[in-house]
Protein backbone atom coordinates (compact mmCIF):
# COMPACT_ATOMS: atom_id res chain seq x y z
CA UNK A 1 0.00 0.00 0.00
CA UNK A 2 1.84 3.51 -1.22
CA UNK A 3 0.30 6.18 0.72
CA UNK A 4 -0.83 8.90 -2.09
CA UNK A 5 -1.10 11.98 0.08
CA UNK A 6 1.12 13.40 3.29
CA UNK A 7 -0.30 16.31 5.44
CA UNK A 8 0.00 19.83 4.08
CA UNK A 9 -0.41 22.45 6.91
CA UNK A 10 -0.93 25.88 5.68
CA UNK A 11 -0.33 29.17 7.47
CA UNK A 12 1.70 29.17 10.71
CA UNK A 13 -0.77 28.86 14.07
CA UNK A 14 -0.19 31.48 17.14
CA UNK A 15 -0.53 28.53 19.32
CA UNK A 16 2.52 26.97 18.17
CA UNK A 17 4.92 29.85 17.27
CA UNK A 18 4.79 31.53 20.46
CA UNK A 19 5.93 28.96 22.17
CA UNK A 20 9.78 28.55 22.43
CA UNK A 21 11.21 26.88 19.47
CA UNK A 22 11.37 22.86 19.99
CA UNK A 23 14.74 20.82 20.15
CA UNK A 24 15.70 19.25 16.54
CA UNK A 25 13.31 16.51 15.87
CA UNK A 26 14.16 12.77 15.90
CA UNK A 27 13.96 11.34 12.60
CA UNK A 28 14.30 7.72 11.87
CA UNK A 29 16.61 6.82 10.24
CA UNK A 30 17.10 3.31 10.28
CA UNK A 31 15.09 0.26 9.91
CA UNK A 32 13.33 -0.61 13.58
CA UNK A 33 11.03 -3.23 15.24
CA UNK A 34 8.50 -2.42 17.47
CA UNK A 35 5.16 -4.10 19.23
CA UNK A 36 3.19 -1.29 18.22
CA UNK A 37 2.94 1.64 15.91
CA UNK A 38 0.84 4.30 16.29
CA UNK A 39 0.87 6.72 13.05
CA UNK A 40 0.29 10.67 13.77
CA UNK A 41 0.79 12.46 17.00
CA UNK A 42 -2.91 14.73 17.32
CA UNK A 43 -5.35 14.47 19.59
CA UNK A 44 -6.12 10.68 18.80
CA UNK A 45 -2.56 9.49 18.19
CA UNK A 46 -1.22 10.56 21.94
CA UNK A 47 -4.70 9.02 23.49
CA UNK A 48 -4.00 5.60 21.77
CA UNK A 49 -0.14 6.04 22.57
CA UNK A 50 -0.66 6.89 26.20
CA UNK A 51 -3.18 4.31 26.71
CA UNK A 52 -1.00 1.73 25.16
CA UNK A 53 1.63 2.65 27.67
CA UNK A 54 -1.14 1.78 30.29
CA UNK A 55 -2.45 -1.36 29.30
CA UNK A 56 0.89 -3.21 27.44
CA UNK A 57 3.73 -1.98 29.70
CA UNK A 58 6.83 -3.09 28.80
CA UNK A 59 6.44 -3.11 25.04
CA UNK A 60 8.32 -1.14 22.47
CA UNK A 61 5.85 1.24 21.09
CA UNK A 62 6.56 3.97 18.49
CA UNK A 63 4.91 7.09 17.45
CA UNK A 64 5.72 8.96 14.52
CA UNK A 65 4.39 12.02 12.80
CA UNK A 66 5.01 13.54 9.15
CA UNK A 67 5.06 17.18 10.83
CA UNK A 68 6.37 18.14 13.84
CA UNK A 69 4.16 17.47 17.20
CA UNK A 70 1.64 21.15 17.35
CA UNK A 71 2.54 21.87 13.78
CA UNK A 72 -1.01 20.30 12.23
CA UNK A 73 -4.42 20.42 13.27
CA UNK A 74 -3.98 19.59 16.82
CA UNK A 75 -1.97 22.43 17.49
CA UNK A 76 -3.93 25.07 15.23
CA UNK A 77 -7.52 24.41 16.93
CA UNK A 78 -9.48 26.86 19.26
CA UNK A 79 -9.12 24.96 21.84
CA UNK A 80 -12.55 24.24 22.90
CA UNK A 81 -13.05 20.57 24.80
CA UNK A 82 -16.07 20.37 24.85
CA UNK A 83 -18.23 17.91 26.97
CA UNK A 84 -21.51 18.92 25.41
CA UNK A 85 -23.29 17.50 22.07
CA UNK A 86 -21.69 19.82 19.29
CA UNK A 87 -22.84 18.71 15.95
CA UNK A 88 -21.56 20.78 13.73
CA UNK A 89 -24.16 19.48 10.57
CA UNK A 90 -27.45 21.08 13.07
CA UNK A 91 -28.84 24.01 13.38
CA UNK A 92 -28.64 24.36 16.86
CA UNK A 93 -25.86 22.02 18.08
CA UNK A 94 -27.88 19.15 19.55
CA UNK A 95 -29.77 16.11 18.16
CA UNK A 96 -31.78 13.46 20.30
CA UNK A 97 -31.92 12.99 23.47
CA UNK A 98 -30.60 9.65 24.83
CA UNK A 99 -28.13 10.47 21.73
CA UNK A 100 -27.08 13.60 23.77
CA UNK A 101 -26.82 11.29 27.20
CA UNK A 102 -24.23 9.31 25.79
CA UNK A 103 -22.44 11.78 23.65
CA UNK A 104 -22.23 13.59 27.07
CA UNK A 105 -20.96 10.49 28.53
CA UNK A 106 -18.68 9.86 26.51
CA UNK A 107 -17.29 13.31 25.84
CA UNK A 108 -16.45 13.81 29.40
CA UNK A 109 -14.72 10.66 29.90
CA UNK A 110 -12.41 11.45 27.19
CA UNK A 111 -12.21 14.92 28.96
CA UNK A 112 -10.97 13.08 32.17
CA UNK A 113 -8.56 11.31 30.15
CA UNK A 114 -6.85 14.32 28.91
CA UNK A 115 -6.93 16.31 32.17
CA UNK A 116 -5.23 13.18 33.59
CA UNK A 117 -2.44 13.21 30.96
CA UNK A 118 -1.87 16.76 31.72
CA UNK A 119 -1.72 16.50 35.09
CA UNK A 120 0.75 13.31 34.82
CA UNK A 121 2.56 15.34 32.16
CA UNK A 122 2.53 17.98 34.77
CA UNK A 123 1.53 20.60 32.69
CA UNK A 124 2.14 24.43 33.25
CA UNK A 125 -0.86 25.91 34.82
CA UNK A 126 -3.37 27.38 31.68
CA UNK A 127 -2.58 24.65 29.34
CA UNK A 128 -5.71 22.59 30.47
CA UNK A 129 -8.12 24.59 31.94
CA UNK A 130 -11.51 23.04 33.22
CA UNK A 131 -13.18 26.80 33.07
CA UNK A 132 -15.98 26.27 30.80
CA UNK A 133 -17.57 28.28 27.81
CA UNK A 134 -19.34 30.79 27.05
CA UNK A 135 -22.28 30.78 23.93
CA UNK A 136 -22.96 34.17 22.78
CA UNK A 137 -25.49 35.89 20.51
CA UNK A 138 -25.54 38.90 19.01
CA UNK A 139 -28.81 38.38 16.91
CA UNK A 140 -32.65 37.75 18.26
CA UNK A 141 -32.44 34.60 16.31
CA UNK A 142 -29.21 33.84 18.10
CA UNK A 143 -30.69 34.50 21.20
CA UNK A 144 -33.54 32.00 20.37
CA UNK A 145 -30.83 29.45 19.71
CA UNK A 146 -29.27 29.61 23.49
CA UNK A 147 -33.01 29.73 25.12
CA UNK A 148 -33.61 26.64 22.51
CA UNK A 149 -30.37 25.26 23.75
CA UNK A 150 -30.81 26.28 27.53
CA UNK A 151 -34.50 23.97 27.57
CA UNK A 152 -32.72 21.12 26.11
CA UNK A 153 -29.59 20.93 28.62
CA UNK A 154 -32.37 21.49 31.32
CA UNK A 155 -33.88 18.43 29.87
CA UNK A 156 -30.96 16.85 30.21
CA UNK A 157 -30.24 17.70 33.59
CA UNK A 158 -26.90 19.83 32.70
CA UNK A 159 -25.92 23.05 34.83
CA UNK A 160 -25.75 25.78 32.62
CA UNK A 161 -26.52 29.47 33.62
CA UNK A 162 -27.37 32.57 31.43
CA UNK A 163 -25.64 35.94 31.15
CA UNK A 164 -27.70 39.03 29.99
CA UNK A 165 -26.22 41.65 27.41
CA UNK A 166 -24.80 44.06 30.40
CA UNK A 167 -22.91 41.02 31.99
CA UNK A 168 -21.73 40.26 28.34
CA UNK A 169 -20.11 43.41 28.06
CA UNK A 170 -18.53 43.30 31.36
CA UNK A 171 -16.88 40.03 30.17
CA UNK A 172 -15.45 40.73 26.48
CA UNK A 173 -15.51 44.72 26.76
CA UNK A 174 -17.63 44.77 23.71
CA UNK A 175 -21.78 45.64 23.06
CA UNK A 176 -21.82 43.22 20.03
CA UNK A 177 -23.05 40.18 22.55
CA UNK A 178 -26.80 40.15 23.30
CA UNK A 179 -26.72 37.55 25.49
CA UNK A 180 -24.92 34.33 26.62
CA UNK A 181 -24.98 30.86 28.48
CA UNK A 182 -22.27 29.61 30.38
CA UNK A 183 -22.22 25.65 30.29
CA UNK A 184 -19.63 24.38 32.93
CA UNK A 185 -18.20 21.36 31.72
CA UNK A 186 -15.87 21.97 28.64
CA UNK A 187 -11.93 22.38 29.15
CA UNK A 188 -9.93 25.17 27.41
CA UNK A 189 -6.68 24.34 26.11
CA UNK A 190 -3.84 25.74 24.63
CA UNK A 191 -3.78 23.36 21.92
CA UNK A 192 -0.15 23.14 20.88
CA UNK A 193 1.29 23.37 23.98
CA UNK A 194 -1.01 20.35 25.28
CA UNK A 195 -0.32 18.07 22.65
CA UNK A 196 3.70 19.53 22.69
CA UNK A 197 3.82 18.70 26.57
CA UNK A 198 1.91 15.64 26.26
CA UNK A 199 3.98 14.07 23.50
CA UNK A 200 7.40 15.21 25.90
CA UNK A 201 6.01 13.59 28.39
CA UNK A 202 5.14 10.28 26.40
CA UNK A 203 8.40 10.36 24.77
CA UNK A 204 10.21 8.86 28.20
CA UNK A 205 8.09 5.26 27.38
CA UNK A 206 7.81 4.84 23.59
CA UNK A 207 9.95 5.80 21.07
CA UNK A 208 8.54 8.88 18.74
CA UNK A 209 9.78 10.11 15.28
CA UNK A 210 8.92 13.48 14.07
CA UNK A 211 9.17 14.45 10.28
CA UNK A 212 8.33 10.81 9.41
CA UNK A 213 5.72 10.34 7.40
CA UNK A 214 4.64 6.35 7.09
CA UNK A 215 4.80 6.23 3.15
CA UNK A 216 4.31 2.77 2.43
CA UNK A 217 2.45 -0.15 4.12
CA UNK A 218 3.49 -3.96 3.00
CA UNK A 219 2.02 -6.85 4.85
CA UNK A 220 4.00 -9.93 5.43
CA UNK A 221 2.99 -13.10 7.14
CA UNK A 222 2.53 -11.98 10.84
CA UNK A 223 3.53 -8.02 10.28
CA UNK A 224 4.03 -5.01 8.38
CA UNK A 225 6.37 -3.14 7.05
CA UNK A 226 5.72 0.82 7.52
CA UNK A 227 8.06 2.89 5.14
CA UNK A 228 9.62 6.12 6.14
CA UNK A 229 11.76 7.88 3.50
CA UNK A 230 14.82 7.10 5.25
CA UNK A 231 13.58 3.68 7.40
CA UNK A 232 10.93 1.34 8.12
CA UNK A 233 8.87 -0.10 11.17
CA UNK A 234 8.38 -3.55 11.24
CA UNK A 235 5.36 -3.87 13.42
CA UNK A 236 2.73 -6.81 14.76
CA UNK A 237 0.18 -3.85 14.95
CA UNK A 238 -0.54 -0.57 13.68
CA UNK A 239 -3.22 2.74 14.83
CA UNK A 240 -4.07 5.07 12.13
CA UNK A 241 -4.33 8.01 13.93
CA UNK A 242 -4.34 10.61 11.02
CA UNK A 243 -7.59 11.93 10.64
CA UNK A 244 -9.05 12.37 7.31
CA UNK A 245 -5.70 11.49 6.26
CA UNK A 246 -7.14 7.68 7.02
CA UNK A 247 -8.46 7.70 2.95
CA UNK A 248 -4.65 8.46 1.88
CA UNK A 249 -3.91 4.86 3.13
CA UNK A 250 -6.89 3.63 1.27
CA UNK A 251 -9.41 3.56 4.03
CA UNK A 252 -12.98 4.64 4.24
CA UNK A 253 -13.19 5.78 0.53
CA UNK A 254 -16.32 7.81 -0.36
CA UNK A 255 -17.20 8.07 3.45
CA UNK A 256 -15.41 10.88 4.34
CA UNK A 257 -15.94 14.76 3.59
CA UNK A 258 -12.74 16.89 4.39
CA UNK A 259 -13.66 20.68 5.54
CA UNK A 260 -10.99 23.02 6.15
CA UNK A 261 -11.85 25.63 9.06
CA UNK A 262 -9.78 28.77 9.85
CA UNK A 263 -8.28 31.04 12.29
CA UNK A 264 -6.63 34.23 12.91
CA UNK A 265 -4.75 36.18 16.14
CA UNK A 266 -3.92 39.47 16.58
CA UNK A 267 -0.34 41.10 17.41
CA UNK A 268 -0.15 41.38 21.30
CA UNK A 269 -2.62 44.32 22.65
CA UNK A 270 -0.80 47.44 24.41
CA UNK A 271 -2.03 48.53 27.83
CA UNK A 272 -3.99 51.05 26.24
CA UNK A 273 -5.96 48.92 23.74
CA UNK A 274 -6.40 46.98 26.73
CA UNK A 275 -7.67 49.95 28.45
CA UNK A 276 -9.67 50.82 25.47
CA UNK A 277 -11.43 47.57 25.44
CA UNK A 278 -12.39 46.87 29.00
CA UNK A 279 -13.70 43.42 30.06
CA UNK A 280 -11.80 40.22 31.19
CA UNK A 281 -8.42 39.31 30.56
CA UNK A 282 -9.90 35.66 29.94
CA UNK A 283 -12.75 34.49 27.93
CA UNK A 284 -13.87 31.89 25.71
CA UNK A 285 -17.02 32.42 23.08
CA UNK A 286 -18.52 29.84 21.24
CA UNK A 287 -21.20 31.06 18.54
CA UNK A 288 -24.93 30.48 19.10
CA UNK A 289 -25.00 29.63 15.35
CA UNK A 290 -22.64 26.92 14.69
CA UNK A 291 -21.71 28.35 11.31
CA UNK A 292 -20.91 32.01 13.52
CA UNK A 293 -17.49 33.03 15.37
CA UNK A 294 -15.64 31.26 17.88
CA UNK A 295 -13.79 34.07 19.95
CA UNK A 296 -11.02 33.62 22.66
CA UNK A 297 -9.07 36.67 24.53
CA UNK A 298 -5.66 35.00 25.90
CA UNK A 299 -3.17 36.39 27.92
CA UNK A 300 0.39 35.30 29.52
CA UNK A 301 3.42 33.97 28.29
CA UNK A 302 1.91 30.84 27.30
CA UNK A 303 -0.03 32.61 24.76
CA UNK A 304 1.98 35.11 23.36
CA UNK A 305 0.46 37.84 25.58
CA UNK A 306 -2.42 39.67 25.56
CA UNK A 307 -4.45 39.02 22.18
CA UNK A 308 -7.56 37.61 20.84
CA UNK A 309 -7.94 34.76 18.39
CA UNK A 310 -11.06 34.59 16.00
CA UNK A 311 -12.46 31.48 14.12
CA UNK A 312 -14.68 31.33 11.51
CA UNK A 313 -15.49 29.66 8.19
CA UNK A 314 -16.03 26.45 6.62
CA UNK A 315 -14.87 25.44 3.13
CA UNK A 316 -14.96 22.16 1.32
CA UNK A 317 -11.75 20.60 -0.15
CA UNK A 318 -11.88 16.98 -0.74
CA UNK A 319 -7.90 17.57 -1.81
CA UNK A 320 -7.54 18.07 1.66
CA UNK A 321 -5.02 21.45 0.88
CA UNK A 322 -5.37 25.13 0.78
CA UNK A 323 -3.23 27.09 -0.78
CA UNK A 324 -2.14 30.75 0.53
CA UNK A 325 -4.82 33.01 -1.85
CA UNK A 326 -7.43 31.05 -0.01
CA UNK A 327 -5.93 32.30 3.46
CA UNK A 328 -5.61 35.56 2.11
CA UNK A 329 -9.35 35.42 1.21
CA UNK A 330 -10.27 33.95 4.49
CA UNK A 331 -8.63 36.91 6.41
CA UNK A 332 -10.02 39.85 5.19
CA UNK A 333 -13.22 37.62 6.24
CA UNK A 334 -12.04 37.54 9.97
CA UNK A 335 -10.96 41.15 9.67
CA UNK A 336 -14.62 41.76 9.31
CA UNK A 337 -16.22 39.84 12.27
CA UNK A 338 -13.20 40.93 14.23
CA UNK A 339 -14.00 44.61 13.28
CA UNK A 340 -17.51 44.17 14.11
CA UNK A 341 -16.54 43.36 17.61
CA UNK A 342 -13.79 45.54 18.59
CA UNK A 343 -14.99 48.64 16.94
CA UNK A 344 -12.35 49.99 19.53
CA UNK A 345 -9.20 47.85 17.99
CA UNK A 346 -10.12 48.64 14.07
CA UNK A 347 -6.65 49.20 14.02
CA UNK A 348 -4.98 46.51 15.71
CA UNK A 349 -3.48 44.32 13.04
CA UNK A 350 -3.63 40.30 12.88
CA UNK A 351 -0.17 38.58 13.39
CA UNK A 352 -0.97 34.97 12.21
CA UNK A 353 -3.63 33.46 9.68
CA UNK A 354 -3.63 29.88 9.54
CA UNK A 355 -6.30 27.20 8.11
CA UNK A 356 -6.30 23.44 9.29
CA UNK A 357 -7.73 20.01 8.26
CA UNK A 358 -11.33 18.70 9.93
CA UNK A 359 -12.64 15.06 9.06
CA UNK A 360 -16.83 15.03 9.31
CA UNK A 361 -19.00 12.12 8.03
CA UNK A 362 -22.57 12.50 6.71
CA UNK A 363 -24.15 10.59 9.93
CA UNK A 364 -21.62 12.26 12.24
CA UNK A 365 -19.92 9.07 13.26
CA UNK A 366 -16.14 8.04 13.48
CA UNK A 367 -14.03 6.40 11.11
CA UNK A 368 -13.78 3.67 14.04
CA UNK A 369 -12.40 -0.19 14.56
CA UNK A 370 -10.12 -2.58 12.65
CA UNK A 371 -10.07 -2.00 9.22
CA UNK A 372 -7.54 -4.74 8.09
CA UNK A 373 -6.16 -7.53 10.09
CA UNK A 374 -4.25 -5.73 13.14
CA UNK A 375 -4.65 -2.55 11.85
CA UNK A 376 -6.94 -0.18 13.58
CA UNK A 377 -8.62 3.36 12.84
CA UNK A 378 -9.12 6.36 14.91
CA UNK A 379 -10.56 8.80 12.59
CA UNK A 380 -13.26 11.19 11.58
CA UNK A 381 -13.91 13.19 14.81
CA UNK A 382 -16.34 15.44 13.14
CA UNK A 383 -14.90 18.45 14.03
CA UNK A 384 -14.58 18.25 18.04
CA UNK A 385 -11.09 16.36 17.81
CA UNK A 386 -9.86 17.55 20.85
CA UNK A 387 -12.72 15.57 22.56
CA UNK A 388 -13.53 12.83 19.92
CA UNK A 389 -9.94 12.56 19.07
CA UNK A 390 -9.02 11.61 22.35
CA UNK A 391 -11.83 9.15 22.76
CA UNK A 392 -11.50 7.47 19.53
CA UNK A 393 -7.47 7.34 20.03
CA UNK A 394 -7.83 5.35 23.78
CA UNK A 395 -10.29 3.18 22.46
CA UNK A 396 -8.53 2.23 19.83
CA UNK A 397 -6.02 0.97 21.80
CA UNK A 398 -8.28 -0.87 24.00
CA UNK A 399 -9.59 -2.56 20.85
CA UNK A 400 -6.00 -3.12 19.59
CA UNK A 401 -4.98 -4.42 22.94
CA UNK A 402 -8.28 -7.09 23.25
CA UNK A 403 -9.06 -4.24 26.32
CA UNK A 404 -12.47 -5.34 26.62
CA UNK A 405 -15.23 -2.69 28.21
CA UNK A 406 -18.67 -1.53 28.01
CA UNK A 407 -17.24 2.09 27.16
CA UNK A 408 -15.67 0.45 24.07
CA UNK A 409 -18.43 -2.32 23.65
CA UNK A 410 -21.05 0.92 23.03
CA UNK A 411 -18.72 2.73 20.97
CA UNK A 412 -18.59 -0.27 18.90
CA UNK A 413 -22.06 -0.18 17.76
CA UNK A 414 -21.67 3.11 16.28
CA UNK A 415 -23.15 2.30 12.47
CA UNK A 416 -19.47 3.29 10.05
CA UNK A 417 -19.77 6.75 7.70
CA UNK A 418 -22.65 7.11 5.32
CA UNK A 419 -21.46 6.76 1.97
CA UNK A 420 -21.30 10.48 0.26
CA UNK A 421 -22.58 11.20 -3.18
CA UNK A 422 -20.30 10.92 -6.15
CA UNK A 423 -18.63 13.96 -7.18
CA UNK A 424 -18.68 16.26 -8.84
CA UNK A 425 -22.37 16.08 -7.32
CA UNK A 426 -20.81 16.27 -3.29
CA UNK A 427 -18.55 19.01 -3.70
CA UNK A 428 -21.32 20.89 -5.44
CA UNK A 429 -23.55 20.23 -2.80
CA UNK A 430 -21.27 20.30 0.00
CA UNK A 431 -20.41 24.07 -0.99
CA UNK A 432 -23.88 25.09 -1.23
CA UNK A 433 -24.66 24.11 1.91
CA UNK A 434 -21.95 25.68 3.54
CA UNK A 435 -22.65 29.12 1.63
CA UNK A 436 -26.31 28.96 2.66
CA UNK A 437 -25.25 27.97 6.49
CA UNK A 438 -22.80 30.78 6.69
CA UNK A 439 -25.46 33.15 4.94
CA UNK A 440 -28.32 32.43 7.35
CA UNK A 441 -25.65 32.83 10.31
CA UNK A 442 -25.76 36.80 9.13
CA UNK A 443 -24.05 38.96 12.19
CA UNK A 444 -23.34 35.60 14.13
CA UNK A 445 -20.18 35.00 11.50
C1 LIG B 1 -8.95 26.52 13.20
C2 LIG B 1 -9.44 25.26 13.85
C3 LIG B 1 -10.20 25.34 15.02
C4 LIG B 1 -10.64 24.17 15.63
N1 LIG B 1 -11.23 24.26 16.86
C5 LIG B 1 -11.54 23.13 17.54
C6 LIG B 1 -12.01 23.21 18.87
O1 LIG B 1 -12.12 24.28 19.46
N2 LIG B 1 -12.33 22.06 19.49
C7 LIG B 1 -12.18 20.84 18.87
O2 LIG B 1 -12.49 19.82 19.49
N3 LIG B 1 -11.69 20.74 17.63
C8 LIG B 1 -11.35 21.84 16.95
N4 LIG B 1 -10.81 21.74 15.71
C9 LIG B 1 -10.65 20.41 15.10
C10 LIG B 1 -9.46 19.64 15.69
O3 LIG B 1 -8.28 20.35 15.57
C11 LIG B 1 -9.31 18.30 14.93
O4 LIG B 1 -10.55 17.67 14.92
C12 LIG B 1 -8.29 17.42 15.67
O5 LIG B 1 -7.01 17.97 15.57
C13 LIG B 1 -8.30 16.00 15.11
O6 LIG B 1 -7.46 15.23 15.92
P1 LIG B 1 -6.75 13.95 15.35
O7 LIG B 1 -5.74 13.51 16.32
O8 LIG B 1 -7.78 12.97 14.92
O9 LIG B 1 -6.06 14.41 13.98
P2 LIG B 1 -4.93 15.50 13.71
O10 LIG B 1 -4.86 16.48 14.80
O11 LIG B 1 -5.16 15.95 12.32
O12 LIG B 1 -3.60 14.61 13.78
C14 LIG B 1 -3.32 13.68 12.77
C15 LIG B 1 -1.80 13.65 12.59
O13 LIG B 1 -1.51 12.65 11.61
C16 LIG B 1 -0.36 13.05 10.91
N5 LIG B 1 -0.29 12.31 9.65
C17 LIG B 1 -1.14 12.32 8.61
N6 LIG B 1 -0.69 11.49 7.64
C18 LIG B 1 0.45 10.91 8.09
C19 LIG B 1 1.37 9.97 7.55
N7 LIG B 1 1.23 9.45 6.33
N8 LIG B 1 2.43 9.61 8.32
C20 LIG B 1 2.61 10.13 9.57
N9 LIG B 1 1.77 11.04 10.11
C21 LIG B 1 0.70 11.43 9.39
C22 LIG B 1 -0.56 14.56 10.74
O14 LIG B 1 0.66 15.23 10.52
C23 LIG B 1 -1.23 14.96 12.06
O15 LIG B 1 -0.30 15.46 12.98
C24 LIG B 1 -10.38 22.89 15.05
C25 LIG B 1 -9.64 22.81 13.87
C26 LIG B 1 -9.17 23.98 13.28
C27 LIG B 1 -8.37 23.86 12.02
Amino acid sequence: MKITKLPIDTGLSSWNEVLPLLPPARILEQNIKADWLVIGAGFAGLAATRRLTQLQHGDKIVLIDACRVGQGPAGRNSGFMIDLPHDLSSDNYSGADQADRDEIFLNRTAILFAQQAAEDAELEQGIFNPCGKVNAAATAKGNKHLQDYQKHLTALDEDCSTLDERQMRALTGTSFYNSGLVTPGTAIIQPAAYVRGIASHLSSKIDFYENTPAVAVEKSANSYLVKTPKGSIQTAKIILAVNGHVQSFGFFKQQLMHVFTYASTTRRLTEDEMFKLGGENIWNIIPADPMGTTVRRITGKLFGGDRIVVRNRFTYDPSMQIDQNRLKEIANSHRKSFNARFPMLKHVEMEYCWGGRLCLSRNNVPAFGEVDENIYSAACQNGLGTTKGTLSGMLAAELAADCKSNLLEFYLKQKPPQKLVPEPFMSMGAKSVLKFKEWQAGVEL
